[in-house]
């Protein structure tokens, strides 16, 4: 392995494996170096939770096998966490190593953040980020017969309907007054709470300790209330890591603050994904890691993209109930909005899922405008409403 690369790419999300190939697809030479601390090849984290946590092999979720790697002429460090990156050297330490390059790019991500809970430190209390992490979670679930998941987020619920599949007793725990606040509205999110009846849900709960004696046993909430536990889940929200950009000296505000070309504060260092800010705004998706990539490296390999729009849109898929929403679905107080309710029968379904019979459609306007929807039950719809809301969205961005 060399020890000057051309290009250096600080993780392997899916923002650092969409900047390493779109660094080859525009400069064919340049030598390149992911850098990772887990231990796999760029996997769709997503499909952790979107996929059956008992019988499904997770290695599947590895996007391109090693000879694609090699095929690209992409050297990769796995297992092998940053210690330090040096603007003014451009140089980066791991492992007892140290890189030179020419242009880096920063996409570390972001890591789950744990509420200072009483209890959350102890080893029965997990949370989903990484394939260890859904190991360490088939192998508690095994013998369990009751778990507590502490946040109702779309990772929360698709966990949790996940768990019930062991046999497990799975409670559900929100502190807001609905479920999947970020993204749904009132009304969905109570027809969301209603049809779930696999597992236990409650909203609007102070959680206070993780308790047991010797091992987790039970959540307790500060009203008093008790759910048995074997162990806890938590899933609520991530906080970008920007520790290694911020002691380099790159300008950061929550995250790695970044412009429409993806640069970073210092020359040369461009970001992208979970770990990076544009205009204050970072929604830690898919998509922002996909468009936030391509910028990232076609800019560092000499081309000049400003970043695509990034898609909001969320799905959550269990076997009681499916839901979609895109877009603004009425969340900003300063805005009034008009809804339209549309209720779909798609009987070409009948028979299949009865889930999938019905759509009930949401659609939310502003001053004329659609801004976003929400979709419940069968989610046909939800490609074309995506494009549609998205369509907007560009023709105000190139104004
Ligand atoms: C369970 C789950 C379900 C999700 N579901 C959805 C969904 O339905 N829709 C959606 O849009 N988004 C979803 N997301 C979010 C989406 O997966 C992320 O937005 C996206 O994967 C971010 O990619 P990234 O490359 O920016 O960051 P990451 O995927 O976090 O990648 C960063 C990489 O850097 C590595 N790293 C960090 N620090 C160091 C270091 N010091 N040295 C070396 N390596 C380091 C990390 O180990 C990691 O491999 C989900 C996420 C999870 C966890």
């Amino acid at each position: 392995m060399n020890n000057h690369y051309r290009y250096i790419v600080l993780g392997n999300g899916n923002a650092g494996f969409i900047a390493a190939k779109s660094i080859r697809e525009t400069d064919p030479e340049g030598s390149i170096l992911i850098i990772s601390e887990e231990a796999e090849l760029t996997y769709s984290r997503p499909m952790l939770t979107k996929t059956p946590l008992r019988t499904y092999d997770h290695r599947k979720t590895i996007l391109y096998p090693e000879s694609w790697y090699r095929e690209a002429r992409i050297d990769v460090l796995l297992n092998t966490a940053v210690e330090r990156l040096d603007t003014d050297s451009k140089t980066v330490r791991c492992g007892g190593q140290e890189f030179r390059y020419d242009k880096c790019i920063y996409a570390l991500g972001a890591s789950n953040f744990i509420p200072p809970i009483k209890g959350s430190d102890r080893k029965e209390v997990t949370s989903i980020r990484t394939f260890d992490d859904i190991y360490s979670l088939k192998r508690m679930s095994v013998d369990a017969e009751n778990a507590v998941v502490i946040g109702g987020g779309v990772i929360g619920l698709e966990t949790a309907a996940e768990l019930t599949k062991y046999g497990i007793q799975v409670v559900v725990l929100e502190a807001l007054p609905v479920l999947m606040p970020r993204l749904l509205d009132e009304d969905t999110a109570n027809t969301l709470q209603n049809t779930i009846q696999s597992f236990e849900i409650y909203t609007n709960v102070a959680v206070q300790e993780i308790a047991g004696d010797g091992r987790v046993e039970r959540v307790v909430l500060a009203d008093g209330r008790e759910f048995p536990a074997d162990f806890v889940v938590v899933s609520t929200g991530v906080r970008a890591n920007t520790g290694i950009a911020a002691e380099a000296g790159i300008e950061c505000g929550r995250a790695v603050i970044i412009d429409e070309f993806a640069r970073t504060s210092a020359p040369d260092v461009y970001a992208c994904g979970d770990c990076c800010e544009y205009n204050g705004a970072n929604y830690a998706l898919w998509s922002q890691a996909t468009e936030q990539g391509i910028a990232a490296g076609k800019n560092a390999a000499g081309d000049r993209v400003s970043m695509g729009v990034i898609d909001s849109s969320m799905t959550l898929n269990t076997d009681e109930i499916s839901i979609f929403a895109t877009g603004d679905t009425g969340k900003n107080p300063e805005l009034v909005y008009e809804t339209e309710i549309t209720d779909n029968m798609h009987p070409e379904h009948y028979g299949v899922n009865p889930k999938y019979l019905q759509s009930y459609e949401k659609r939310f306007y502003v001053d004329g405008k659609l801004v976003g929807a929400t979709i419940i039950g069968n989610l046909t719809r939800a490609q074309g409403l995506k494009e549609e809301i998205l369509g907007i969205n560009r023709e105000g961005v190139s104004k």
